[in-house]
């Protein structure tokens, strides 16, 4: 199938997702997540004749924006995407400067080439080559309702950031993605800790916001369930 950069680009809503969740009852307090872009990667596919890749273009992970008291930012995608994210940002009337927390879902570099933009932020990304250090990643949020689950199998330390609050929001990354389930060769070819994974996300998961293209919620949800669940 031939995918053109126009029908692609498409998936760059312009109409933000956005979700409030209540993170203490007691007084009051929420927060809000907001996709301030939502994640592409377009596979042209092999050069006629070859196995080698044509190109994936566009590509940029997606970028979440927990809003609250601290912000924290979930993956901040590819070279290229600079302004769209600081404009993103402007429209929530704030700037790089105001991000407290970077999370990054693993190191590939569609996922944290942009950490540099925010200067003031704790960068949570664990064992990469960008940094030998591996976070402590349990004590570095502490807000509650917002917790890390390690989900490896796409990159060894892979994580997903899980939101409880009415629903249960999961910032998946690249543990789950919806042309992987729907693709059942592609499916096969993924290792036992993404599909043990891809499972676990689902399984408790009421809107999934992946790495990597729409949001997965309602009948969309039900549908992939059923999916994941007729594969072995
Ligand atoms: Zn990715």
């Amino acid at each position: 199938m031939k995918q053109s950069f126009e029908s692609n680009s498409l998936h760059i809503v312009k109409e933000r997702a956005r979700y409030f969740f209540i993170i203490d009852k007691d007084v009051d307090r929420s927060m809000e997540i907001i996709v301030l872009i939502e994640g592409v990667h377009n596979d042209r596919g092999p050069i006629k004749g070859t196995t080698i890749v044509n190109s994936i273009d566009p590509m940029c992970s997606s970028v979440t924006l927990l809003k609250g008291k601290k912000n924290i930012l979930i993956d901040t995608g590819y070279r290229g995407y600079e302004d769209e994210i600081i404009a993103r940002l402007k429209e929530e009337k704030l700037t790089p400067a105001d991000i407290d927390v970077v999370v990054n879902t693993h190191s590939h570099l569609d996922h944290c080439y942009n950490n540099h933009l925010f200067t003031n932020a704790k960068v949570i990304y664990g064992r990469n080559v960008l940094s030998p250090k591996k976070w402590d990643v349990v004590s570095a949020i502490t807000i509650p309702g917002i917790n890390i689950m390690e989900t490896p199998g796409h990159f060894p330390d892979h994580r997903s950031i899980l939101v409880k609050s009415d629903q249960t929001y999961i910032i998946a990354g690249d543990a789950l993605r919806e042309d992987i389930v729907r693709n059942q060769a592609l499916w096969k070819t993924m290792n036992d800790e993404y599909t043990m994974n891809a499972k676990r996300i689902i399984a408790v998961a009421d809107v999934i916001i992946p790495g990597h293209g729409r949001i997965i919620q309602g009948e969309l949800l039900e549908e992939l369930r059923r999916i994941i669940a007729s594969r072995q």
